[in-house]
């Protein structure tokens, strides 16, 4: 069940409730971010990809003042800090993040998600004839024609709270237990929805493809995040992910992921070369229901 904002004109937005006062808020394909309200304040867990203004969503959802939490600083993840005015990263990532997006991932990404909206083309027929699979938070998201490198800015902006391992983030009611959970990026974190069997997962656990290539990418690091997530999985009834078509798992996949990354740590998962989404060289190790890629190993 999807609920519709009233500015989103064209349909970018897939919006639904996770549980009382905990949103979903999507860009099917693409990303997605999370609302999680308080009865002081709501926190925005990122913001997208600044193709479409977000705060018109938030302000559909929630009254109440505005706390960006940003997973990590991907700029994927940032694109619309720029329309709020209080935003949290974890200390790690406040310099990357101040220092804006690099516009050398804007170019090969809008390749990369023209190439796969043409694709998943494929697929609605195929559903729309047989399957009858396909609902509104899995339709992949087609860019506006009008976007190009020179048109996609993501504004740069200053975090105004620096966060740390163990902070928690009082929403009033309700809080946010911050875990550091490096690997993917040095500055990851993940967020426990504290009693309420909610774990905001960021980059850190993903179905699809799980990236541990990047420049700030560690895999020993990631497989160390994993193992520790993994140890308290039964706290979390609800894993919700960032990327590709399937956004909210359960624990069980904390635990797949971390013998995985053993595997990958340890030699022992066959490693295949590849391309990422952005057509750098990888390593792909192939899991069921995920993969991992690591860098190349020239
Ligand atoms: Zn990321
Ligand atoms: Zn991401």
């Amino acid at each position: 069940m999807t609920d519709a904002c009233p500015q989103d004109v064209d349909g970018w937005w897939a919006v639904d409730a996770l549980r009382p006062g905990v949103w979903r808020i999507a860009e099917p394909g693409h990303v997605a971010s999370f609302l999680v309200e308080g009865e002081r304040r709501a926190a925005l867990v990122d913001t997208g990809m600044g193709i479409r203004p977000i705060r018109p969503v938030v302000e559909s959802l929630t009254a109440l003042p505005v706390l960006v939490v940003n997973t990590h600083h991907h700029f994927d993840h940032v694109g619309g800090n720029h329309e709020f005015a209080e935003i949290a990263i974890h200390e790690a990532g406040a310099t990357r993040l101040a220092e804006g997006a690099s516009l050398d991932l804007v170019g090969p990404y809008l390749g990369y998600a023209r190439a796969m909206t043409e694709a998943f083309t494929g697929y609605e027929i195929a559903d729309r004839a047989y399957f009858h699979q396909l609902t509104d938070d899995r339709r992949v998201r087609r860019l506006p024609d009008m976007l190009g490198e020179e048109t996609w800015r993501i504004p740069v902006s200053e975090p105004t709270q620096l966060l740390r391992h163990g902070d928690v983030i009082d929403l009033g009611g309700r809080a946010l237990g911050v875990r550091h959970a490096p690997g993917h990026s040095s500055d990851g974190i993940v967020l426990d929805v504290l009693g309420e069997g909610v774990l905001l997962g960021g980059d850190t656990v993903n179905t699809g493809t799980v990236y541990a290539c990047t420049p700030d990418s560690d895999v020993r690091v990631l497989s160390a995040s994993m193992d520790a997530l993994a140890a308290e999985a039964e706290r979390w009834d609800l894993v919700t992910c960032c990327h590709w078509l399937v956004t909210v798992v359960g624990p069980d996949m904390l635990i797949a992921q971390a013998e995985a990354l053993r595997q990958v740590v340890a030699g022992t998962a066959p490693l295949l070369d590849a391309r990422d989404c952005l057509g750098a060289r990888v390593r792909e190790a192939r899991f069921d229901g995920f993969s991992i890629l690591v860098p190349p190993s020239t």
